[in-house]
């Protein structure tokens, strides 16, 4: 991608009041076969949100999906919540504001434009839990752990902050990957 695409696609990110962004290579996004299993084993979604395993890609089919792009850019969220329920209700806010973000690259010609979102998908009160019965298919999105993303390897390469946090006071470091190409 050029200088110029990127000052313009940096401009649009900016209007979406994101200053805090960082492009970065595809492949350097580090994806693990552990990440899968976190989710299947010890995630209260599992099963429950029709964005989140098992209602992805397998794991070599996200590495595959990765693979096929050239470009991506990282958001960086921070966020503290005094309680746990406040998490969906901002991440909601910031996950819509990411989609319409999407739309704006693609609508720009980057036919491929993906975004991966901060938090799993809570456009409905109530998840259907599968992704043929899902309330918003045009919105809905995962999370880069859904796609099997070692976030917390990947984001560090490129020095950003991410902690395993103890409590739900502790300030969050939350991230969105767009793919773009
Ligand atoms: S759009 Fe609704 S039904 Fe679809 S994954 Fe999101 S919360 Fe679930």
């Amino acid at each position: 991608m050029s200088a110029d695409s990127r000052k313009e696609l940096e401009s649009l990110f900016q209007k979406h009041g994101h200053t805090d962004f960082k492009w970065i290579e595809p492949k350097d996004i580090v994806v693990c076969q552990w990440v899968r299993l976190k989710c299947a084993f010890g995630c209260d979604e599992y099963g429950q949100n029709a964005s989140c395993p098992p209602n992805v890609p397998s794991v070599s089919e996200c590495q595959r999906f990765f693979s096929e792009y050239s470009t991506a850019v990282v958001f960086h969220f921070e966020k503290t919540v005094q309680l746990p329920e406040d998490r969906h209700s901002w991440s909601k806010k910031v996950d819509l504001g990411l989609l319409e973000l999407e739309r704006e690259v693609f609508l720009s010609g980057y036919r491929k434009a993906f975004m991966m979102i901060v938090d799993s998908c809570s456009i409905c009160a109530d998840c259907t839990g599968a992704r043929e019965e899902c309330k918003s298919p045009r919105l809905a999105r995962p999370t880069a752990e859904a796609m099997a993303v070692d976030v917390y390897a990947t984001v560090r390469e490129y020095g950003y902050p991410i902690e395993v946090l103890t409590d739900y006071s502790e300030e969050m470091n939350r991230y969105a990957f767009l793919m773009i190409e």
